[in-house]
């Protein structure tokens, strides 16, 4: 049986000529529910529903979650005011977000975090964020990429003893793209850093205990066409999210 994996999405505001107000909704790019696809599992895209009762039930139907990249997390949510350089915040997306991820670590489910969704997970865990890295942060190293969404640009290096080694190829150093200005600042305890640039930023993260709890600070789903190791990730939440939890 392919599992059912939830995508999480951007918000979406549609401008309707002549008709009133603005209409809100979700979206998300093709890539992500792709990427799901062309590993075997089959791919959802969640919209800001608001009840704890029906994000539970969501869950329940869940196999994995995938946390998809996107605005920024309202600063609040890690006990600190907005600075200056904070983007995009969209308050119904993290609650929704931080929902999902109470409710799939309760039910032992696999989830796989990109950009963003590194970052949500490290704050639903506890830790905290740089809100932009260039005020913030004391590396040189460009993470927002003016190249295309498949290009190569800083370097990364990997745990070897990790998940994430044994799903991107067993390799130590790789290249990824990088498209953000947020990062980890401090790590939630139950996540350990198996990734970092060469200035030692935060990269990939995963839990401590929990089988299949990952994520990483680059953007997979734009590269696993073009850069087959990439695809390691989709096929490990896929497969992860294939066995009954334990
Ligand atoms: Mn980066």
């Amino acid at each position: 049986v392919q599992p059912l994996i939830g995508i999480t999405g951007m918000r979406h505001v549609i401008q309707v000529k002549s008709a009133g107000p603005v209409l809100l909704g979700v979206a998300s790019a093709d890539d992500y529910a792709l990427g799901i696809e062309s590993a075997g599992g089959v791919p959802l895209v969640i919209p800001y529903i608001e009840q704890k009762s029906s994000v539970a039930a969501l869950a329940k139907k869940l196999d994995g979650l995938l946390l998809s990249g996107g605005e920024d997390m309202d600063p609040i949510l890690f006990d600190e005011n907005p600075r200056s350089g904070l983007g995009q915040v969209v308050p119904e997306r993290d609650e929704l977000e931080l929902a999902l991820i109470h409710e799939m670590l309760g039910q032992r489910k696999p989830i796989l975090g990109i950009c963003r969704g590194m970052q949500v997970l490290n704050v639903a865990l506890g830790g905290t964020l740089y809100q932009d890295l260039d005020r913030q942060w004391r590396g040189l190293i460009a993470h927002q990429q003016k190249a295309r969404r498949d290009h190569l640009s800083h370097g990364i290096r990997i745990e070897s003893k990790s998940q994430l080694y044994d799903l991107l190829g067993r390799q130590k150093y790789l290249r990824t793209n990088s498209f953000h200005h947020q990062a980890v600042r401090k790590l939630a305890k139950s996540l350990r850093p198996v990734a970092w640039d060469e200035e030692g930023l935060i990269e990939g993260v995963e839990h401590v205990s929990a089988s299949f709890i990952l994520a990483v600070q680059w953007h997979p789903e734009n590269l696993w066409r073009t850069h087959s190791v990439f695809h390691g990730l989709f096929k490990g939440l896929v497969e992860a999210s294939s066995t009954p939890a334990t």
